[in-house]
């Protein structure tokens, strides 16, 4: 059975970035690295937002974009929103050795990744791509973790200067990697996927669709017959690569093909 919706209290709620805010909740939830709740702010919007907290006092890091997130974003301590989930299939660790590369938000389901496998032990080495300095989110929490954080921004502001992909090949290119774990851009997965591809290594990404219900009914996160909300978020390279519309075309909020 689907869980249901809990009203939670806001415990915190602290800028990362510029655009980039993280809320924790009072009380606990369970849930595997990349698996997402629908966060409900009364009177406004209910929307998909990856857990970046999980157990005491979880939590969302979200970018403020349109009219729900505004909304969230204006919340303070002590206000309540509903929370339905955890939804979702999340990441699963395999090999010991694996490479996470992380674009903006897209650190937000990662960073529980990263913590879970150095505690599990693995080498783990995490690409974190921004547009600037200003906009890295959670550098000084992953390294803490005691993974190898390599930062990319795209405007050179602070470490290699490009896109995160292109830090990303030269460590493939250096190092031997198990696996690659990514989230950000739909042209970041892209074209992660190429070069995952390219060396036959395993990869998961996490994909985001426009989502309502959140569990696999109202179909506005179909992808080529899968549903993004209970079939993913997060889809392994096989799958990624039956995905025709992936990187292409996405349903708008009216059930409408648009463009990416
Ligand atoms: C499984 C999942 C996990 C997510 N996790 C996070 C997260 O951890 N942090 C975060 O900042 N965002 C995350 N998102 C995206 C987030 O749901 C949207 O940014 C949010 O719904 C925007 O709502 P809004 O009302 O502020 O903006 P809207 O006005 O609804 O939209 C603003 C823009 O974002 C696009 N958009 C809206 N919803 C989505 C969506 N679900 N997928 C792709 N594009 C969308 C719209 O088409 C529009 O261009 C996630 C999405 C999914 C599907």
């Amino acid at each position: 059975m689907a869980p249901g919706l809990r009203m939670v209290r806001v415990a915190e709620h602290r800028d990362e970035s510029r655009s980039v805010k993280t809320m924790r909740f009072q009380g606990r939830m369970e849930a595997r690295p990349g698996q997402f709740v629908m966060v409900w702010v009364p009177g406004v919007d209910e929307f998909p937002m990856s857990l970046s907290h999980t157990g005491e006092r979880f939590g969302i890091t979200y970018q403020v974009l349109g009219d729900g997130t505004k909304a969230l974003s204006k919340l303070t301590e002590g206000d309540v929103v509903g929370i339905r989930g955890p939804f979702g299939r999340g990441f699963s660790e395999a090999g010991k050795r694996l490479l996470v590369v992380a674009g903006g938000v897209g650190i937000a389901p990662t960073a529980p990744l990263v913590e879970a496998a150095t505690k599990a032990g693995k080498e783990v080495h995490l690409v974190l791509g921004a547009k600037s300095a200003e906009e890295l989110v959670f550098e000084k929490r992953c390294a803490e973790s005691g993974a190898r954080v390599h930062v990319s921004t795209d405007d050179g502001s602070k470490g290699y200067a490009g896109f995160a992909t292109g830090l990303a090949s030269s460590l493939l290119e250096k190092d031997a990697f198990d696996a690659v774990y990514t989230c950000g851009p739909e042209r970041m997965i892209t074209t992660m996927m190429g070069i995952c591809k390219e060396r036959r290594l395993p990869m998961q990404a996490s994909v985001e669709r426009i989502m309502k219900c959140g569990i696999g009914v109202c179909d506005s996160c179909a992808l080529d017959g899968k549903h993004v909300c209970t079939d993913g978020p997060v889809f392994g390279l096989d799958e990624l690569e039956r995905f025709k519309e992936l990187g292409k075309t996405r349903l708008d909020r009216t059930g409408r093909k648009t463009g990416i």
